[in-house]
């Protein structure tokens, strides 16, 4: 029996493609087949170092680059991500397993990340005062950070990173990214675009791997910022661990996304955007709306709209034309998810586990759940998978109690025809991003995405115009151009 030798992924550091230290290996699944593919590096402390250094390095010339240099290797960047858009999505389909057109739609909102970091130089314009005092003016302006980590999720492998090292670079710092281990290739491909556009060896590097590689980042004293995006256990950890070794943290958590449907909805129109929101991409987006809160009389008939539209979705590979949803990432993902639907819980509507598709691929069909209440597992639980639950409520009020109850505060969403409950919905819910008629209301790249409570750690959201906060700081100057030598005083000074 003959063994094929599969490629290997290796880490992006100071311009080249490198082994550094590591010798443990993760596999890298076609989610479609559940065939191996390839194997990503697992990167050791010493190939964080190494990166860091390798960024440490080029920091100095990188932050020492003219704002105007720095805003012009965004736009070739821009303009190469246009030109591979394609490649870049088949790359994502076929390891993540989502459509290729989810995939298209993944890259173009990351890009647009870009697009604004591309405004660096207005966006970083600091503030001057005149004559703050007799012959006095006062100026502020921002520095960037120096090295700045990235630490990101396997579900959006283009889009979760492009939130955070366009702005970070665009602000003059330097970047270490440890993608997610399940889907990493396509973060060595945009290395090679950043190169492509002119960036400097060392501005950005990759290191694949596990905690082990996390722990390094997190620990490594020349690491000035973190930023994260995955789980809430972990983003706790992230943020607790990064914190105490002093640095900048934003670390973005786990999801329960409600949607109400008012009874006086377009239940035609709600429950089309529910399902997109709920098994677009096999559920596994932060964003996705995982329990349905029906109010009064709009449950019956929206529960059924919602079945005949679950087992209509075509489900099939990513990188299939027809394909509505795909498979899920991971064997162990599948299990976790139909274990979840084994449950007993509430009345399964739709089972995702009777799915009947050819191969070892990771399927697992729409899952629709009626009567689910707030004691379950499948509500408490984030599933991250294709699994919607409705729960049913008498009255608005009601349902947000119950949503300002969950734990995550990631996204949310109300489907109503009236201007009042949606006004009150959006001034009493706390919960960081909300949609009005808007299933998946991520916000556009020029304001921040972040959740409260345990969808997110730290004080910032992430890109927009917090991002270029979190990736700078504040300097204010005081200056004083005597024209002659004036007494000081022993008091605290006040204007003059
Ligand atoms: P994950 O938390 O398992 O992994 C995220 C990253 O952390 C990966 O790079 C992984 O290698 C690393 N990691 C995993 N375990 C670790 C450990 N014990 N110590 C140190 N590092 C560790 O998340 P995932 O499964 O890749 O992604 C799905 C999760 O991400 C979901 O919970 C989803 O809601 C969340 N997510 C949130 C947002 C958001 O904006 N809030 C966006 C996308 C995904």
């Amino acid at each position: 029996m003959s063994t094929v030798q599969l490629e290997t992924i290796d880490h992006q550091i100071g311009g080249r493609a490198t082994h550094g230290a590591s010798t443990r290996t993760a596999p890298v699944y076609d989610p479609a087949t559940g065939h191996e593919q390839r194997r990503v590096l697992l990167g050791e402390a010493e190939d964080v170092d190494a990166a860091v250094q390798a960024a440490k390095a080029a920091f100095e010339s990188w932050s020492d680059t003219s704002v105007t240099r720095r805003a012009r290797v965004m736009f070739a960047f821009r303009e190469l991500i246009v030109q591979h858009t394609d490649e870049l999505a088949r790359i994502i389909s076929a390891e993540h397993g989502k459509t290729f057109d989810d995939a298209k739609g993944e890259v173009i909102r990351g890009m647009e990340v870009v697009e604004f970091a591309c405004g660096v130089a207005e966006l970083t314009k600091g503030e001057f005062s005149d004559q703050v005092s007799t012959d006095v003016d006062l100026h502020s302006f921002r520095q960037p950070l120096g090295v700045c980590a990235g630490i990101t999720p396997f579900n959006f492998p283009i889009m979760v990173p492009l939130w955070m090292h366009p702005m970070a670079i665009a602000t003059g710092n330097t970047f270490v990214l440890k993608p997610s281990e399940r889907d990493p290739s396509v973060s060595n491909f945009i290395a090679d675009l950043y190169k492509q556009a002119g960036l400097p060896d060392g501005v950005f590097n990759v290191v694949h791997g596990d905690k082990v590689a996390v722990d390094a980042l997190l620990d490594h004293p020349d690491v000035a910022a973190i930023s994260f995006v995955g789980s809430t256990p972990i983003a706790k950890y992230i943020h607790e661990r990064a914190s105490a070794a002093g640095k900048r943290v934003q670390a973005l958590g786990g999801a329960k996304n409600h949607a109400i449907v008012m009874p006086d909805a377009d239940l035609d129109f709600a429950a089309n955007h529910l399902t997109a929101a709920g098994f677009g991409s096999a559920g596994q987006r932060c964003m996705a709306i995982s329990v349905a809160v029906a109010v009064g009389d709009a449950a019956d008939e929206l529960v059924e709209k919602l079945r005949a539209k679950a087992v209509a979705i075509k489900v099939g590979p990513g990188l299939e034309p027809d394909s509505e949803m795909g498979p899920v990432v991971t064997g162990a993902a599948r299990d976790r998810i139909v274990d979840y639907i084994g449950r007993g819980e509430g009345d399964v509507v739709v089972d995702g586990r009777e799915l009947d598709i050819e191969g070892e691929g990771f399927w697992v069909g729409p899952t629709l759940i009626d009567n689910v209440t707030t004691d379950m597992s499948v509500y408490t639980d984030e599933i991250f998978g294709p699994v919607l639950g409705v729960v049913r409520v008498d009255t608005l009020d009601e349902a947000i109690d119950l949503i300002n109850r969950n734990t995550y505060a990631n996204g949310v969403a109300i489907f109503t025809a009236s201007g009042q409950a949606a006004r009150t919905f959006q001034r009493k819910i706390q919960v960081g991003m909300i949609g009005v008629n808007v299933p998946i209301p991520v916000p556009m790249a020029f304001y921040s995405f972040g959740g409260w409570k345990q969808s997110l750690f730290g004080d910032h959201h992430i890109h927009g115009p917090e991002g270029i906060k979190f990736y700078t700081r504040a300097k204010v100057v005081t200056t004083r151009w005597p024209e002659s030598l004036d007494a000081a005083h022993m008091h605290f000074p006040t204007a003059t």
